[in-house]
């Protein structure tokens, strides 16, 4: 029996070879909803991630075995049985340290990725002590994979196009004059869904912050890959030199929205890279946004995660900065009409609605003033406090978007 977690949704958790599943292993999947008791989830997130879940347990003709329990645990003591079971490196320490305490699951390597965390930790110790630098490890991983690579150089002579993708938005614009992205129309897998975070939020089960509007994300494989698609067709042209801008009217602007469809697993990394290269070899895109989309993936992305593991549990809490206040009440809370200070506002009412902001958002206002001001009176109750929170988002390099969170399940 092979255990599928919710976010190794698609095909590439299940094709054979490095201790993947055989074209009959039957598939088992464990919706645990003592996990949505851990810590509060965005009420968006956790319909995204049971949505999913459920509709790949509802693909026509499969062998998944769909149990809801309790725990983990639970329901695999109810399903298998004692029998042998494989599952895939799961995407957390805690979610790792369950599989491995348990004596009948075998543990595989990480899929999800472009390189293997062997292959990464190798090259990590190559260093011999120097700095690990996320440009070094990103031109690594082009040579390693072809990844714009005209023979040993690269695309058009540079690795780098960042200067091409400094842009500000253009003057007097609320939003860039860019094709809409995709988004999913729900069914009635959402509708159960919904119904039923409404009854354990009801009965006082389990308790969420944020927003839960029409689902925006995809949810399955075929809507990853309609998301993909429009946006490599209809958006990638303009990402790069907007990528580092932000709107306030314009929360998407061209960015992917594909994040959650990787970290679901529905869509594999490789594609989504191959595809935007082919879309610049094509005469569809330029380079300078190719190469900026490229780097997000096969560079931030995969390089924020492969630290995660580098430097073990103790990473998370190395608290460098060495931060101690606790995060205010009106931030956990989502509660943007607290605040004044409008870059803040606004970036703190796109989470709550919808469960998404892109990257500049979320380093140069939320990340900063988490680092800068956690546990000072909120924006709203004091104008100096308010022009010190505004201040924070000054000093972040214009183009910097160094990610100093790790990627959850769901983004
Ligand atoms: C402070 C901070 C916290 C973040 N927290 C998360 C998180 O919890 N989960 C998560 O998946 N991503 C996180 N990111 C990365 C990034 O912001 C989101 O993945 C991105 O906003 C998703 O939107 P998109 O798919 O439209 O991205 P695009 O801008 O279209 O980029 C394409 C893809 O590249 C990857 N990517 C883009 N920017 C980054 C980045 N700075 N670091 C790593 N990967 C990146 C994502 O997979 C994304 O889908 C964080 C970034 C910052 C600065």
């Amino acid at each position: 029996m092979h255990w599928l977690f919710g976010d190794q949704l698609g095909p590439h958790f299940l094709t054979p070879g490095e201790e993947g599943p055989g074209p009959e292993t039957p598939l088992l999947m464990i919706e645990a909803r003592s996990v949505f008791r851990r810590r509060r989830f965005h009420r968006a997130k956790a319909h995204l991630v049971l949505s999913a879940m459920r509709h790949r347990a509802a693909e026509p003709g499969d062998r998944v075995t769909y149990v809801r329990a309790d725990t983990y645990r639970q329901g695999l003591a109810r399903t298998a049985r004692g029998r042998p079971v494989g599952v895939h490196h799961p995407t957390s320490h805690a979610a790792l340290r369950l599989v491995r305490a348990l004596p009948q699951v075998t543990v595989g390597p990480a899929r999800g990725f472009l390189v293997p965390m062997t292959g990464f930790a190798a090259w990590a110790d190559g260093h011999g002590g120097k700095r690990l630098r996320q440009e070094d490890f990103y031109r690594w991983v082009r040579r390693g994979h072809g990844l714009l690579m005209d023979g040993e150089q690269p695309a058009a002579g540079r690795w780098n196009l960042d200067h091409d993708n400094r842009e500000p938005p253009p003057r007097e614009a609320a939003s860039l004059q860019v094709g809409r992205p995709y988004r999913p129309r729900e069914d009635d897998i959402d509708e159960e869904v919904r119904h039923d975070l409404d009854r354990w939020e009801r009965d006082g089960d389990v308790s969420f912050v944020g927003r839960d509007g029409p689902r925006l994300f995809p949810a399955t494989r075929t809507e990853g890959l309609r998301a993909l698609r429009r946006f490599v067709e209809h958006r990638l042209a303009t990402f790069g030199p907007y990528e580092d801008a932000m709107l306030a009217a314009d929360p998407v602007m061209s960015h992917s929205l594909l994040s959650s469809s990787l970290n679901l697993g529905l869509l594999d990394p490789v594609e989504c890279v191959e595809r935007a290269e082919r879309a610049w070899r094509e005469g569809r895109a330029p380079l300078n946004s190719v190469e900026g989309f490229v780097r997000q993936i096969a560079g931030w992305r995969e390089y924020v995660w492969q630290l995660y593991w580098y430097f073990g549990e103790g990473y998370r809490r190395s608290n460098a900065l060495g931060h101690t206040a606790p995060l205010p009440d009106w931030w956990n809370r989502l509660d943007a009409d607290a605040v004044r200070a409008n870059c803040l506002r606004t970036v703190l009412a796109q989470v709550r609605d919808t469960g998404w902001t892109h990257h500049i958002p979320r380093l140069r206002c939320s990340a900063v003033t988490r680092s800068s001001g956690a546990g000072t009176p909120p924006p709203s109750r004091t104008g100096s406090t308010a022009a010190s929170w505004t201040a924070t988002t000054g000093p972040c390099s214009p183009t910097s978007s160094a990610c100093p969170s790790t990627p959850t399940a769901a983004g």
